[in-house]
């Protein structure tokens, strides 16, 4: 199929922060850009050339979205599977509703991650009661996570015991879930792979995750282990690519165990928040990949400019009246990036901006990352 070239309209489903930067990078190169999100405050509106203000199911904002753009693609992985199939009966859709499906649901997600010959935590589906009505200690200590739309460590209990788990399986309402056993990690780590048609794959360099309270605050690039362990880490993310027949941006969440394996902890069929820092560092960033995936272009190359530590500001750094953080030293800072979303309204725990250190080297990045925080 001919490539897509600029000015051509591409559209979006989601207009959340990741839909923000791809419309920015989309827009940089001339492309026009239509969002598609019920929100009138979409932080990716803004810069939009059309914002559909309509549920991601109606019927005639997709019917519009099919008619007017050369390509559409997703920032947003709960978006309806069925609304990305209707949609490419008539416009070049990518990444596949069927790839969108399987990342949405923990039960096809880990069963397609093993079929692809990569290790997943001990798991058990859980798509009814009696499914739990087994031994259940092969799982435990372990995390009881619904099967369809949690983020964030939302729509997860940690359970010790199978009346425990048991219980709090009754107390999700029945839905279907896995119980996956509680693993001892060392560190977490992700890879993004962008995938294109004709099949040609590049990874970004694998960046290290420090979590709180189950969200991402701070990545560090190049992630902090041995090279051949990183090597592993972008091999598994194409090997898993492949397997899915991946078109796009495929960000991949891995545990790093003691006895240094890997194991694979989920992916997200889009960019993703660990990759932000491809902005300010890399040759080419996650959103730029994104629309060469869709637009039927090559992906471009994937190196690392300088070490990057990247911090995400959560909607708690604001004040409880909604004032901004105290942004003049992080402004000054003559090696830090800063990230703003633009949202109207900033809640504990919401992701309102982040920023990125470079420096040249990641302790140094790292020191000067927290210090700024610390001001704010
Ligand atoms: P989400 O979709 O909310 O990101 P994850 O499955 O990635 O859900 O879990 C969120 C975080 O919880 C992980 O980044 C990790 O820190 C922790 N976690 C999840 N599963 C396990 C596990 N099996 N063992 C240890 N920690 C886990
Ligand atoms: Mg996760």
């Amino acid at each position: 199929m001919a490539a897509i070239l600029p000015p051509a309209m591409l559209g979006i489903l989601g207009g959340g922060q990741l839909g923000r930067m791809f419309v920015t990078a989309a827009k940089r190169m001339g492309y026009r850009v239509t969002v598609l999100d019920p929100d009138a405050n979409a932080p990716a509106a803004e810069f939009a050339d059309v914002h559909l203000c309509a549920a991601f199911d109606d019927a005639e904002a997709l019917a519009t979205l099919a008619r007017s753009c050369a390509a559409v693609t997703t920032e947003f992985e709960n978006v309806n599977a069925d609304a990305m199939r209707l949609l490419a009966k008539t416009t070049r859709v990518s990444p596949s509703g069927d790839c969108v499906a399987i990342a949405q649901d923990r039960i096809a997600e880990k069963s397609w991650i093993n079929k692809a010959g990569l290790p997943t935590a001990p798991y058990l589906a859980i798509e009814s009661v009696e499914d739990i009505q087994v031994e259940l200690s092969p799982y435990l200590p372990g995390i009881l996570k619904t099967a369809r739309l949690g983020y964030d460590g939302k729509g997860q209990v940690r359970v010790k015991t199978a009346d425990e788990a048991r219980a709090a399986y009754a107390n999700l309402g029945g839905q279907a879930c896995v119980l996956e056993k509680m693993l001892d990690l060392k560190l977490e780590v992700s890879a993004i792979v962008t995938r294109t048609s004709p099949a040609q794959v590049a990874v970004f360099p694998v960046s290290e995750n420090i979590h709180k309270n189950g969200i991402l605050d701070e990545s560090i690039v190049p992630a902090r282990i041995a090279p051949k362990l990183a090597a592993c880490a972008q091999q598994y993310a194409k090997q898993l690519a492949e397997a899915l027949d991946y078109v796009g941006v495929l960000a991949v969440e891995f545990f790093v165990l003691g006895d240094d394996s890997l194991v694979v902890n989920e992916i997200a069929p889009r960019p993703h928040n660990s990759g932000h820092y491809t902005i300010d560092a890399c040759v080419t960033d996650q959103y730029q990949q994104q629309v060469r995936a869709m637009c039927g272009l090559l992906p471009g190359k994937t190196d690392l400019l300088s070490p990057v530590v990247m911090v995400n500001l959560l909607g708690d750094v604001w004040g409880e009246d909604g004032s901004e953080p105290n942004w003049a030293v992080l402004m000054e800072a003559p090696n830090a990036h800063l990230h703003s979303y633009g949202k109207k309204q900033a809640r504990p725990g919401r992701k309102m901006a982040h920023y990125c250190v470079l420096a040249a080297n990641v302790d140094d990045a790292l020191e000067q990352a927290r210090a700024l925080k610390d001001t704010l």
